[in-house]
């Protein structure tokens, strides 16, 4: 019997792209003669031609799967979605705008049968984007691997081929706030690095934002680390500290040699200074409640609208 390999494509308005996508990977197969292959996509609410372009493909093909999400959910739980629904020996997730080029996965496999598990792309270039976004993104990385004890792969993505026992990890994680390139390292197994240049996207536009980019990295922060909390009481113990021996000095200062009441404007940058020490400590423990309080609601990550699985498998 053949091994299984599940290619997960999460695509949120991804009309322009798909063909060229789906003739790269159906080129895969030659390739990847002794296995067989599932094309998984999930449409994350697209609203565009998406749903119908993968309906179309998995009518003449059977290797084509899909999911259609209720609506957009974001990449993170797309990625869930697909990842639920992997029966396969082994993943691939790629993204759909062909950023990632899918000529790689054939060395991927080959690490795989070798016995890793995590065989992750790394890309040494990255062409078409800007320096601030390049600049952001590695001082980004260096920060998360400073504040956690999980080494976190630097410059990598979610392309990614994951073995079964990956899979299953993966599955088992249920939180709501996902940062899931932080749970391909938290769940651990043998990792192999494989490095390429990174392409601009084939077509269409892509769908981050600096905005949504800075939500992100929130939440890769606060998902995998509690110092933000550390480091505002440590602003905490220092700032009361040299508070302490400032008044000591005034004590001493005014019975020696008496008051002048002076300093308003010294004691208004102390109050001002101290006044945004607290709002941004409150800021930081509000987006741990915050995070808190989503856990707790329980809610499933996501809703399916059809799933569509293809044809027999042998
Ligand atoms: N994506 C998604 N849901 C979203 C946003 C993006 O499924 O809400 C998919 C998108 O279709 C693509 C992948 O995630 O396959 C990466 O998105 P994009 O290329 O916009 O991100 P970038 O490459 O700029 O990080
Ligand atoms: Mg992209």
């Amino acid at each position: 019997m053949k091994k299984t390999i599940t290619i997960l494509i999460p695509a949120y308005n991804e009309a322009p792209v798909l063909d060229s996508l789906y003739s790269r990977l159906d080129a895969l197969s030659k390739t990847l003669k002794d296995f067989q292959l599932e094309f998984l996509f999930v449409n994350d609410g697209s609203r565009d031609e998406t749903l119908e372009i993968i309906t179309r493909f998995s009518k003449k093909d059977q290797r084509v799967s899909y999911l259609n999400l209720s609506r957009n959910f974001g990449k993170e739980i797309a990625m869930a979605a697909g990842i639920d629904h992997v029966t396969s020996d082994a993943l691939v997730i790629i993204d759909a705008d062909l950023q990632d080029p899918p000529e790689l996965i054939p060395e991927m496999v080959h690490y795989w049968q070798e016995g890793y598990d995590d065989i992750y792309a790394r890309r040494s270039s990255r062409h078409g984007e800007t320096w601030f976004k390049k600049f952001t993104s590695k001082y980004f990385y260096r920060v998360l691997e400073k504040s956690t004890d999980i080494p976190i792969q630097r410059d990598t993505g979610d392309f990614r081929l994951l073995s079964r026992r990956c899979i299953e990890a993966l599955q088992q994680i249920r939180e709501r706030e996902r940062y899931t390139k932080g749970f391909f390292s938290w769940i651990g197994y043998k990792k192999k690095e494989i490095t390429y240049i990174r392409d601009p996207r084939a077509a269409g536009e892509t769908k981050w934002n600096y905005f949504k980019l800075f939500n992100l990295a929130i939440d890769g922060i606060t998902t995998f680390t509690t110092a933000p909390l550390r480091i505002a009481s440590f602003f905490g113990v220092v700032v009361s500290a040299c508070a302490f021996f400032y008044i000591l000095y005034l004590v001493l200062r005014t019975i020696f040699f008496g008051t002048d009441l002076a300093g308003y404007p010294s004691m208004m940058a102390v109050i001002l200074f101290l006044g945004g020490v607290q709002l941004l400590s409150l800021g930081i423990i509000g987006e741990y409640i915050a995070r808190i309080f989503n856990e707790t609601k329980q809610r499933p990550l996501y809703f399916i609208e059809h799933y569509h699985r293809g044809g027999k498998k042998d």
